[in-house]
């Protein structure tokens, strides 16, 4: 159940639907591989100019885009939501350059580290190596089920406009998982219990959204991720299993990465990243990830982090168009 695929008869109304919307949508199709940007979260990181390689390759099945150096990853700015400037203002992120997670390991599978100490104790369990650089290893880049599928991801929310990205998927009988800063969680939490009630995921995103995370103290990047999944944990109200967490602009380190372990949850990376948090004009949005999106491929917007409405308007494109893909909505491999 974990997956939302339409029933055919849905799907054909939706199909009728998309035509009525018109063929621009349809015109793009699959395969073009650009070259994304990919990279990262990185939403809210503007510059990467060149960072913005492309996507990160995992898609299970077409690989197209392989060599995507993935440095992109580590950069999305702070974004962070409402308190963050935003996008075009600081472009120059200082984000993760380095955050080059897993270069070409596609579909990691299995988590990354072993539980070691204890998944509540994880302050204390985590011991070496205070921010070690060493590049993660296990970023899941893959839908649960494989095929074609696609797993839509939201970051940086609740925001003001969680509500209208919802009624789209709601429309579409899309789900998503939603990667949370703990602080916008905390505030509205009708949203947050609005996105569980709706069959839709949580995903850990940290509690202010810090970037670059992997130069902040051990013990920092420790309270951040557990911390938020608290803060998510308790705006939810029905303790929801949360076993995802994304670190901002993608910078995962074998730390962090294993921080997040210790508490139960998988690092999420993704393979299209459309910038959308950078503005760039809705068809720009459309484009990039009509070209990128790969079967089994996780697509990186957002719903938090300032302005959404290009994103809103680029999902009303995106939603139809993936469904005449054949596309089933899915969510991430855990
Ligand atoms: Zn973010």
């Amino acid at each position: 159940m974990v997956k939302s695929r339409i029933p055919a008869p849905r799907r054909s109304l939706l199909l009728g639907a998309s035509a009525l919307l018109g063929t621009s949508a349809l015109l793009v199709a699959c395969g073009a591989q650009g070259s994304p940007s990919a990279a990262g979260d990185a939403a809210h990181r503007p510059a990467v100019p060149s960072a913005s390689t492309g996507t990160t390759g995992a898609a299970g099945g077409t690989p197209s885009v392989a060599a995507r150096p993935t440095p992109g990853e580590g950069t999305e700015t702070p974004a962070a939501p409402d308190r963050t400037p935003e996008p075009s203002a600081s472009s120059t992120a200082p984000a993760s350059p380095h955050a080059s997670p897993t270069p070409s390991a596609p579909r990691t599978t299995a988590v990354p580290s072993q539980p070691s100490g204890s998944p509540a104790g994880s302050t204390a369990a985590t011991p070496s190596q205070p921010s070690s650089h060493a590049p993660a290893t296990g970023v899941l880049r893959h839908t649960a089920s494989g095929g074609r599928t696609v797993a839509l991801t939201f970051d940086d929310g609740p925001g003001p406009a969680t509500g209208q990205v919802l009624d789209l998927l709601a429309q579409y009988g899309a789900k998503a998982t939603f990667c949370e800063i703990g602080d916008n969680a905390k505030t509205r939490p009708a949203a947050v219990q609005r996105i569980l009630a709706e069959g839709h995921r949580l995903c850990d995103h940290t509690v202010d959204h810090p970037q670059p995370m992997h130069t902040r103290p051990h013990e920092q990047q420790v309270a951040e991720i557990a911390d938020a999944k608290s803060m998510i944990e308790n705006a939810a109200g029905n303790s929801p299993t949360i076993t995802w967490w994304r670190a901002p602009g993608g910078d995962f380190t074998a730390e962090n990465e294993r921080i997040g372990a210790d508490l139960g949850m998988k690092s999420l990376g993704w393979t299209v990243d459309p910038r959308d948090w950078s503005r760039p004009g809705v068809q720009a949005i459309v484009s990039n990830v009509q070209q990128n999106l790969r079967p089994g491929g996780v697509v990186l917007m957002h719903d938090g982090g300032g302005d959404r409405s290009q994103t809103v308007a680029a999902l009303k494109q995106l939603l139809p168009w993936m469904v005449a893909q054949g596309y089933a909505f899915d969510f991430p491999q855990s």
